[in-house]
């Protein structure tokens, strides 16, 4: 068997959901388990209705939810008759329902628990799979709709739950049944805990819950269909000359991507490693086109991609005290770690530390913490720039080529991944695009 995820943008028309569903067919006799996203801007939407709430605007989150669900009913109407129809109207209403009762609610409480908001979210994808499965039916295929919140278990962190691999793998060979002929549609994004309350794995999820599932399932591939071909030499909404990477290892798929190219979500690579299933990331508009193959093993050596991350915060931990002692590094990170907040780059000096991180949400009880012991200094609109490639550190010539491209560019940090494939540094926001521009020129648009 296999699994196919949807993006959102996949999914985000009639249209698109009919080219889904012929990609779908195309793989019908390979018993293709399909994983969707909300249709596209859907999760944004009920964020916003969330923030809306929680200011006590009742009226305007209500609104928000209607929007959201006439976009779905006029999908309905346009693609569906008859009894799929008269189906999908009535699921959606109920989803109406439910969502103008958690707009009502969370209103009037003017808070919303991430508990809550992962309630909310989960909408999008239940939205979006109920048009999928009853268009497949209405084109006269034969489907299978699966709520991935009775096989997708995880822990109670909402927002960003943790899957429990060994209950996932039990139930989901429990409750999917793939078998060629017919198509298993899913939810990607949405789990839930053992007492059955509503999780997500994190925005941009789907990709993760299409591993998972894969992994849970022994699938021969995972696919990952979005809106562009395979992982590209950087994000081609920032550099249209980024050109598509044919074969790329896992390895330097994951640090792509928790580097900042949002094509494939960080933590989707470790379940397919595993079993080491090949991901294969595809266009949907432009399916003939080979996109990008993840593999365990790649050959050849060379730079591959450019990833880049904003709304980076420095931290800066200065201590004249640190000189020659030891136990200081570890000090810091106790500080981290109680505030679940990891640190993607560190560099050190003799009386300091400077770390980036991209989660903000406890700066100010890890700055009190950490003041306990040290003076700290904190830099806010910063980027991470990240060049993933296998061995080009070996050539002198390689970190020449880079500063030298950017010698107009102040960069505040350097680190040069332990993998021996990444080489990140960190810059000014407002440099970041430039930066990345100036790199991409110097490494893939030169014929040298
Ligand atoms: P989906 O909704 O299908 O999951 P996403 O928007 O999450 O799609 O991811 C696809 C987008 O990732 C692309 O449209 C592109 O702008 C962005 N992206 C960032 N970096 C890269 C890269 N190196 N290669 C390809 N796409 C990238
Ligand atoms: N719909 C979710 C999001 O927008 C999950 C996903 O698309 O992967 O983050
Ligand atoms: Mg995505």
């Amino acid at each position: 068997m296999i699994v196919m995820k949807f993006g959102g943008s996949s999914v985000g028309s009639a249209e698109m959901m009919d080219k889904a569903l012929d990609i779908a067919v195309s793989r019908l006799e390979s018993a293709p388990v399909v994983v969707s996203s909300a249709m596209s801007k859907v999760t944004d939407s009920l964020l916003m209705m969330t923030d809306l709430a929680v200011t006590g605007d009742g009226n305007g989150a209500m609104g928000v939810v209607e929007k959201i669900i006439q976009r779905h009913l006029d999908l309905a109407e346009s693609f569906l008759s008859g009894k799929n129809l008269a189906q999908a109207r009535e699921r959606i209403e109920g989803m109406r329902r439910g969502l103008l009762s958690l707009a009502k609610g969370l209103s009037l409480l003017k808070e919303c628990s991430p508990r809550s908001s992962d309630a909310v979210v989960s909408y999008g994808e239940l939205l979006s799979t109920t048009l999928l499965a009853a268009r497949a039916r209405e084109r006269g295929l034969k489907a299978d709709l699966a709520d991935s919140r009775t096989f997708m278990r995880t822990d109670d962190r909402f927002m960003s739950a943790a899957p429990d691999f060994r209950e996932t793998r039990k139930l989901t060979r429990r409750k999917l049944k793939p078998a060629p002929g017919k198509l298993v549609i899913c939810q990607g994004f949405i789990g839930s805990t053992r007492d059955g309350v509503t999780t997500t794995l994190g925005r941009g999820g789907s990709d993760y819950s299409a591993t998972i599932i894969g992994a849970a399932l022994g699938a021969e591939t995972v696919e990952i269909w979005t809106d562009v071909s395979g992982i590209l030499t950087t994000d081609p909404r920032l550099v249209p000359e980024a050109r598509s990477i044919p074969k790329i290892s896992y390895g330097e798929a994951a640090e792509l991507a928790y580097f900042g190219a949002k094509v494939v979500h960080p933590s989707s690579i470790q379940p397919a490693v595993e079993q080491g299933i090949p991901v294969f990331i595809k266009n949907t508009n432009d399916p003939a086109h080979p996109g990008t193959v993840i593999l365990a093993e790649t050959r050849g050596r060379g730079l591959r991609a450019i990833a880049f991350k904003k709304k980076v915060t420095l931290i800066n931990v200065i201590s004249t005290r640190m000189l020659n002692a030891y136990g200081f590094l570890n000090r810091i990170f106790t500080v981290f770690e109680k505030h679940k907040t990891s640190v993607d780059l560190v560099a050190t000096s003799e009386v300091s530390v400077t770390m980036s991180v991209e989660n903000t949400a406890y700066l100010k009880s890890i700055v009190r913490d950490l003041e306990e012991f040290s003076d700290v200094d904190i830099r806010r609109d910063k980027a991470t720039i990240c060049l993933v490639g296998r061995d080009v550190w070996e050539e002198q010539s390689f970190f020449v080529r880079v500063f030298q491209a950017l010698r107009d560019i102040p960069v505040k940090l350097i680190s040069l991944g332990a993998s021996n494939i990444n080489l990140s540094f960190v810059v000014m926001e407002e440099n970041c695009d430039e930066a990345v521009r100036l790199l991409h020129r110097e490494f893939f648009e030169k014929s040298s």
